[in-house]
């Protein structure tokens, strides 16, 4: 692992810090939601059920399983049909917090599409989904993605950073590129670029985000680092600019999941463990 992050996990999470290692160290499970528009969770389950296929379910959300058993579910009919999408636990937060209807919702930075899916389907169908992608072949996966799961959404290709002012949402999903500090396959190429980098692309897309969102509208902020360079600092600026507050996230959903401490209260950080990547959630009203 980086020396870099190891100091600075030890410096920004003291006490924490093993047990984020040992989260790091720990075996990924397969999880993944059910796409309420292809499917209901009895027909999936029944499907895997006669496979002999051994499933647990989640408290906080009523589509998402996790699988105990050892097989691929890339190779099962109930993936090729679109009927469920593979996602990790952590990454079906931010979209439960950001509560979509039937309202104008960007998502700013949107490949391969988990979030935008299940945004369309938390909402029943009725959010109007504008969706941005930078990357060409990201954006492709993102369209296929939509189609198979049978999800409606207006996709761009291009930089966020750009979108012209002229938009308006009602609702913005922020999940940021990052350093994936929380997630990391390869924690020995972590370096201070990749933070910096990070940091700024992340402060150009807040800024954006904002002159977008309505006045007193919400906008979701998340990132898969759980660095509070990427994370609470970004948002104390704003916070200090008078730009936008917090609004504390309902910690029921919660409840069940090993959290990190944050330096802004109502905001959450998920701590990396065998059944969640290390993820960063903060729900924010726009003032000004
Ligand atoms: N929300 C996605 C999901 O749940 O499937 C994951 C998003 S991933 C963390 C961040 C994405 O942002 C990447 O696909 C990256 O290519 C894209 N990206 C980076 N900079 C961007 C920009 N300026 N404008 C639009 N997309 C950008």
């Amino acid at each position: 692992m980086s020396q870099f992050l190891i100091s600075k996990l030890k410096e920004e999470y003291g006490c924490f810090f093993d047990r984020i290692l040992a989260g790091f160290e720990s075996k990924r499970v397969t999880t993944f939601r059910v796409n309420t528009v292809k499917a209901t969770n009895e027909e999936v389950l029944s499907f895997l059920d006669e496979r002999g296929i051994e499933y647990e379910s989640v408290p906080w959300y009523d589509s998402a399983f996790i699988v105990r058993s050892n097989v691929d579910l890339r190779k099962l009919d109930i993936y090729d049909k679109g009927m469920i999408y593979i996602q990790s636990l952590s990454s079906m937060l931010p979209p439960i917090v950001l509560e979509p209807g039937c309202e104008k919702i960007l998502d700013m930075t949107a490949a391969p599409g988990g979030k935008t899916t299940e945004i369309y389907n938390l909402s029943g169908g009725l959010a109007l989904i504008t969706a941005v992608e930078k990357n060409r072949i990201r954006a492709d996966r993102l369209k296929y993605n939509l189609e198979k799961q049978g999800a409606s959404a207006t996709v761009i290709v291009g930089d966020a950073t750009k979108l012209d002012e002229f938009f308006s949402f009602d609702k913005i999903l922020l999940d940021a590129p990052c350093s994936g500090s929380g997630t990391l396959s390869d924690v020995n190429s972590f370096n201070d670029y990749l933070l910096d980098s990070s940091v700024k692309v992340q402060e150009c897309l807040l800024n954006k985000a904002l002159s977008v969102l309505k006045k007193g509208h919400i906008m979701v902020y998340s990132t898969c680092s759980i660095l509070k360079e990427e994370n609470e600092f970004q948002l104390d600026k704003l916070i200090k600019a008078g730009r936008i507050e917090i609004v504390e996230i309902d910690t029921d959903i919660f409840k069940d999941v090993l959290c990190l401490p944050t330096l802004i209260k109502g905001t959450v950080c998920v701590c990396p463990s065998a059944l969640y990547e290390g993820f960063f959630i903060a729900k924010i009203r726009k003032i000004c």
